[in-house]
């Protein structure tokens, strides 16, 4: 049966539409601003603190990169308008990066200013290992003005080690994720279990050097490994959140709320939803044979 997902997880791309919109509509809260504000104050009323970020990564042009900051100025806005507990994830391409860097720029210290004017936090997403330098160049810069702005650390990426090294001297505030991309071996760990232990030195870097991380996984592995070092280190529970993506592994996610921690959930929305979802069902095999049922049964 995982053969056969793997394989059905291959050809995704063509099953119709309203399939993946089926399954879509549990790791997605909408498409629009409404949708993801309503489903952020009832994640909020459950405990979870939140972070919004607006589907679609691959632009190509200024004028689409002005049209995803004028969004995410509105997604400020509601955040004070509904006292929401919620900061914003972005991937600086969306905002123009790749296409012209000073304007991407731009854009991105236009966000960490007015989210500084609301004691607000923007997370810069990492993308695909093109971007690695630069965004960590360009993170260093905001840090000279500003402290409401933080970044992510792939732990399959080979570079890390070095990269946490310059960070924990920054003292910032990092989201530690295995990482989502096709990298060549050359400049990443490919095996499940050099990904594992990347993660678990890393993040013990982090927080024995001080920083303030964002714990992203869902690998139990991982959370118990947390765990440990937290109590270790002895560290209270505003040193550090857990992180996890909307309609991932929910009974996980309330018990490390329930154990005392604080989790914070990925919360994407937008129309663009289609291609966002197709990679997270691709990353699950297993509802794969749900979607497989799904086709042969629907009319
Ligand atoms: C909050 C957050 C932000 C992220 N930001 C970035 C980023 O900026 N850049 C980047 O490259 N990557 C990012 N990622 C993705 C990350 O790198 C991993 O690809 C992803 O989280 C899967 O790794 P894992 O640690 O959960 O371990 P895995 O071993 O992949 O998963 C552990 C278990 O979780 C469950 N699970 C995982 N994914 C799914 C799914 N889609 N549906 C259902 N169950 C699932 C499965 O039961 C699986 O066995 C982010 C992840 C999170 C949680």
């Amino acid at each position: 049966m995982r053969f056969i997902n793997s394989a059905i997880a291959g050809v995704l791309p063509l099953v119709p539409k309203p399939i993946v919109g089926h399954f879509a509509q549990k790791y997605i809260a909408g498409e629009t601003l409404e949708d993801v504000t309503r489903v952020i104050a009832g994640l909020n009323r459950e405990g979870f603190m939140c972070t919004a970020n607006i589907l679609g990564e691959h632009i190509t042009t200024i004028e689409e990169a002005e049209k995803y900051l004028n969004s995410y100025k509105e997604v400020l806005s509601s955040i004070r308008e509904k006292n929401l507990d919620m900061n914003i994830s972005i991937k600086m391409t969306q905002l123009g990066m790749g296409i012209d860097d000073g304007v991407c720029f731009e854009f991105m210290n236009e966000m960490i200013r007015l989210s500084e004017n609301l004691n607000n936090f923007i997370r810069i997403d990492m993308e695909d290992s093109r971007y690695t330098t630069k965004t960590l160049e360009i993170h260093s810069k905001f840090l000279k003005n500003y402290s409401n702005v933080g970044t992510v650390i792939q732990a399959y990426m080979r570079r890390s080690e070095t990269d946490v090294k310059d960070l924990v001297k920054l003292k910032a505030n990092i989201r530690l994720c295995k990482g989502i991309y096709i990298e060549p071996i050359e400049i990443a760990f490919k095996e499940r279990e050099e990904i594992r232990k990347n993660f678990s030195h890393l993040l013990e870097m982090l927080l024995k050097g001080g920083c303030y991380v964002g714990i992203a996984t869902h690998d139990e592995q991982l959370v118990d490994k947390a765990y440990q070092l937290i109590d270790e280190l002895g560290l209270s529970n505003e040193k550090y959140e857990f992180q996890m993506i909307y309609g991932v592994t929910e009974k996980l996610r309330d018990k490390i709320l329930s154990d005392g921690h604080r989790l914070r959930i990925y919360v994407p929305f937008g129309q663009d939803w289609y291609a966002y979802s197709i990679r997270r069902l691709q990353e699950n095999p297993a509802i794969v044979g749900h979607i497989i049922k799904n086709i042969f049964s629907f009319r």
